[in-house]
């Protein structure tokens, strides 16, 4: 413990960190807090619930795992089988083990023990990591929900609950995964929800899980960071691929990620651009989740120049240094177009976000519009110069027919959230709480009547908001 007059404590000390955690986080560079984390951390010693607002890159890992550290250290090490004393819930797969890492990395030499659930990945291994209990359970909810329901984890004694990206988690089709495993946790547990915007749903969820939370924001719902330059270029859908392929020559897209509405419309950019001489890596849901880590490594050790991602499989990912994002098409809910391009403008450092736009997007394009409240700059290109041809956003989007090809040449249709893939994996994970394994089909869901009986004996009672 530090017995020094807080007054005179500067950086993570100063925000009630001490001993071991104070020393790894100086160790891996964290010596002056981010604002999320400066607002969050003493809260959270505290006891108090949080509620923030903030993006992947905000900080906000260590923003929730040095407070929870913490009180774990304090604690001791006696352990429960089976049982874990955190639990952080996430969307995705990349983001679970990112979370892992910092972790680990924020606890070096604390003795903590982690351990990862996720889906798309060998259960046994997890299972069996799980057996002695752990302190910090990071999941996905789907496999997490398998877990509980065949007896493998008990939450009950999870005293340290984080929703992590519950927007995403709304968007995946989580939300009742989420409700479920939450009510199973120890009814005096300590929570974190994180959401980088804050729809209707999520304010719900949070009044529902949430104790009188310290809400905590960094940015404000809906705009992006200042020092992205944002542009739409006018294109049609069968020009995109050339159009993107002119800008890569550029050697100044130094780190890109081009983004991509659907799994085959992602797979077609990257054949495209393997096809124009450059080389690419894609991750999707259909990935394997060892193609997923490979092609992420080989972009965050800047083997490979451009990553191809659709939406779920890229959120989350903190890779520092991307230079550009492109949106080869408009996400079909505005706000990923928030989540995407703040992927680049990390850590100060300028990022350049480009939007393709053919005829047929406008309305997607206005919905972005009014999500950031800003009116999109038409630009000739990348370079953010000004598209030259007269009024181009009327004579486009307005006069030209779109592409009779939009949304056509395999690029699937729009999924609908109940179509979406869990985990961005394999069909058939993440069941349900009832019924034997192997009971359901993929997407096919119980009533929720009878997933709360399977959970056996009484549920603790939903706490006041
Ligand atoms: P996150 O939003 O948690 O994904 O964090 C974004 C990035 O910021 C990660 O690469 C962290 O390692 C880094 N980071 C978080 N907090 C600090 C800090 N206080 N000082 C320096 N880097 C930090």
């Amino acid at each position: 413990m530090n017995n020094e007059n807080p007054a005179e404590l500067e950086g993570f000390a100063r925000l009630g960190i001490s001993g071991a955690l104070l020393k790894a986080a100086t160790n891996a560079g964290f010596t002056d807090p981010k604002p999320i984390q400066a607002q969050s951390i003493p809260a959270q010693l505290e006891g108090r619930d949080i509620l923030g607002v903030a993006q992947t890159g905000s900080g906000k890992t260590a923003a929730f795992a040095l407070p929870i550290l913490s009180k774990i250290i304090a604690l001791g090490t006696r352990r429960r089988p089976k049982t874990a004393r955190a639990l952080i819930l996430v969307p995705t797969r990349e983001l679970a083990v990112q979370i892992e890492e910092t972790f680990r990395l924020l606890s070096k030499g604390a003795h903590i023990s982690t351990a990862l659930v996720l889906g798309g990945v060998s259960r046994f291994s997890q299972v069996k990591k799980l057996a002695p209990g752990v302190d910090v359970l990071i999941a996905t909810p789907g496999r997490l929900t398998d877990l509980v329901r065949e007896g493998d984890v008990i939450l009950s004694e999870t005293t340290w609950l984080v929703l992590d990206e519950a927007d995403r988690m709304l968007d995946m089709g989580f939300i009742n995964d989420v409700r479920r495993l939450a009510k199973a946790t120890h009814p005096a547990r300590q929570t974190a929800l994180f959401s980088a915007t804050m729809p209707p749903e999520i304010e719900q969820l949070a009044q529902g899980l949430l104790r009188n939370p310290a809400r905590v924001e960094v940015a404000p719902q809906g705009t992006t960071a200042a020092e992205i330059h944002q542009s739409v270029v006018m294109a049609r859908t069968r020009q995109k691929r050339q159009v993107l392929s002119t800008m890569l020559a550029d050697p100044g897209m130094r780190s890109v990620i081009v983004f991509a509405r659907t799994k085959h419309g992602a797979d077609r950019v990257t054949r495209d651009l393997e096809r124009d001489g450059f080389e690419a890596a894609v991750i999707h849901g259909n990935k394997s989740q060892n193609a997923r880590q490979k092609a992420l490594n080989g972009f965050r050790d800047g083997s490979v120049r451009i990553l191809v991602a659709t939406d779920i499989a890229a959120r989350g990912i903190d890779v520092p240094g991307i230079s550009h994002v492109v949106n080869f098409d408009l996400p079909d809910e505005a706000e990923s177009y928030v989540h995407r391009i703040g992927r680049t403008g990390r850590n100060g450092a300028d990022g350049v976000a480009i939007t393709l736009c053919d005829p047929a997007e406008a309305s997607k394009l206005r919905a972005v519009e009014r999500i950031i409240r800003m009116r999109l700059p038409v630009a000739r290109d990348h370079t953010g110069e000004p598209d030259p041809r007269p009024e181009p956003r009327v004579r486009d989007m307005a006069a030209l027919k779109p592409d009779n090809d939009q949304g056509g040449r395999g690029e699937g249709r729009a999924q609908r959230p109940d179509q979406r893939r869990r985990d961005g994996g394999k069909p058939g994970q993440g069941k349900p709480f009832p019924g034997k394994p192997g009971e359901h089909k993929a997407g096919e869901r119980k009533p929720f009547r009878a997933k709360r009986r399977r959970f056996g004996g009484k549920r603790p009672a939903a706490k006041a908001a």
